[in-house]
């Protein structure tokens, strides 16, 4: 099985989906390094499965067209996509690669396929149209989290000579504590290190750190209405408001300050879980920056779990970068024993692995034993099972926000009863519970995997058909 680092789970990237903005933006890239530029007189893009039912609402038509421009995830100013946008849309030209403008009719050249590819639910087409008559095709798949891959692709070739501690199973974690004498977070940070330095995993962890804080911030302080036509209101600027003692703040670290310094009831902690995954989600909804963890509807999770230890628990130095190694780690393990894609699994995929990673992660900063930290994972997924997805309008928005704060309460509960068990007496496994998630996903019917086709998405449809 292939090996995946901490910073394939997470990654900074741009709302509302990961599967189904970042994938796809990530696939066009990847299209176009393949391609003759100079030949290239225009490129239909064809979208198929879950991508195109859903793909309106998660935005995968803009992603295409920033993918085909060769914006950069990572440092687009986000709040000028929609210029961009607005731009090719109007000009009928898209600058391909940043290079070379060609004609580009956005709802003709962007196909919503009513088919789905036998490989994966998440299909997508390039056709580059040369001039001297010739075509450049190819396809990918977003497959989770904004991995892709094309059919055929080896997804095993992987860093296994290269990483000390090949990890696949969390049977194989404890082995290799067991065999090495040390920790989980110390075998994990040993891989880490076998892929990069000592200084680019601390730069890296707080390039992370820096960006969930960004986005629990700037969602704590943008009021408004999202976009999409649901007419969802942000609610984080307005917990915010009811929370903070202190207003005299002028910037995030200001905030922070303001939060650790007062003392806050347990409800009103609570509160501040929920509404630091809210702003995380809300930011997500409108195309913000926020970091994959590990998907972008899931975003909300790990951040909130994150900001409540740094916030409210004695916290030392090192906690950021173990509990992300931790919660990596947990993600890995779940994508390579069942799925991190919720047109694979539904919402248990996105959710609740956010929220076994972030339980796993809470359990290690506190002290937690390997088997503790394990325990955390299992009883977080364990009370996400089945969950479907099925968002409204085909937007991140509903269930999909408050749900991130379900997920974040539940990790911490989750980790609060490991920590004060004795997980020998466990039953169940991780790796038990990886694989009645997968077991559950195959079962699941289609219609609760991000297609909109059933649940709330379906319901409130109909509603609306009757008014
Ligand atoms: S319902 Fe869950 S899995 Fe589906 S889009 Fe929303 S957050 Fe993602």
């Amino acid at each position: 099985m292939a090996t995946i680092s901490v910073f394939d789970i997470f990654k900074i990237g741009v709302g509302p989906s990961s599967s189904h903005t970042m994938g796809p933006w990530k696939a066009a890239q990847a299209f176009i390094q393949k391609i003759d530029i100079e030949k290239t007189a225009t490129i239909v893009t064809d979208l198929y499965g879950s991508l195109s039912k859903t793909g309106i609402g998660h935005g995968t038509d803009l992603a295409v067209m920033l993918g085909l421009s060769d914006f950069n995830v990572k440092t687009i100013d986000t709040n000028k996509i929609n210029k961009y946008i607005d731009n090719i849309k109007y000009s009928g030209q898209l600058k391909l690669k940043n290079e070379k403008f060609i004609d580009f009719i956005a709802h003709e050249h962007i196909i919503f396929n009513n088919t789905m590819l036998p490989f994966h639910p998440n299909g997508i087409k390039f056709t580059a149209f040369y001039t001297d008559g010739d075509i450049h095709q190819e396809t990918y798949y977003s497959i989770g989290g904004g991995f892709i891959c094309q059919e055929g692709d080896d997804l095993s070739v992987d860093l296994v000579n290269v990483i000390p501690y090949p990890i696949n199973t969390s049977k194989e974690l404890e082995n290799w504590i067991k065999e090495t004498g040390t920790s989980a977070i110390e075998v994990i940070r040993r891989n880490e290190l076998a892929l990069r330095t000592e200084e680019e995993l601390t730069e890296r962890i707080a390039e992370l750190w820096k960006n969930m804080q960004d986005s629990i911030y700037n969602g704590c302080h943008k009021f408004g209405i999202l976009p999409g036509g649901l007419e969802v209101e942000r609610r984080a600027p307005i917990l915010n408001r009811q929370l903070i003692k202190r207003e005299d703040y002028k910037n995030r670290k200001q905030w922070k300050a303001a939060i650790i310094n007062e003392k806050y009831s347990f409800s009103q902690i609570l509160k501040w879980v929920s509404c630091f995954a809210l702003a995380v989600n809300e930011e997500n909804a409108a195309f913000s920056r926020v970091v994959t963890a590990p998907t972008n509807g899931a975003a909300g999770v790990i951040p909130s779990v994150l900001m409540y230890h740094h916030c409210f628990n004695n916290q030392s130095a090192k906690d950021i970068e173990n509990f992300l190694l931790i919660a990596g780690e947990i993600g890995s393990l779940f994508k390579k024993g069942a799925t991190i894609s919720a047109a694979m699994g539904g919402c248990q995929a996105e959710i609740g692995v956010s929220s076994a990673m972030a339980a796993a992660g809470l359990t290690a900063v506190n002290g937690g034993k390997c088997k503790q930290i394990l325990m955390a994972a299992e009883i977080a997924m364990e009370h996400h099972l089945g969950l479907t997805c099925d968002p409204v309008n085909g937007l991140v928005q509903i269930p999909c926000i408050e749900r991130n704060t379900m997920g974040a309460i539940k990790a911490i509960t989750a980790s609060q009863i490991a920590l004060s068990s004795d997980p020998a007496k466990a039953r169940i496994s991780l790796d038990e519970v990886i694989r009645t998630m997968w077991e559950t996903a195959q079962d699941m019917n289609t219609k609760y995997k991000e297609t909109s086709d059933g649940g709330l998405a379906k319901i409130v449809r109909e509603m609306i058909a009757e008014c």
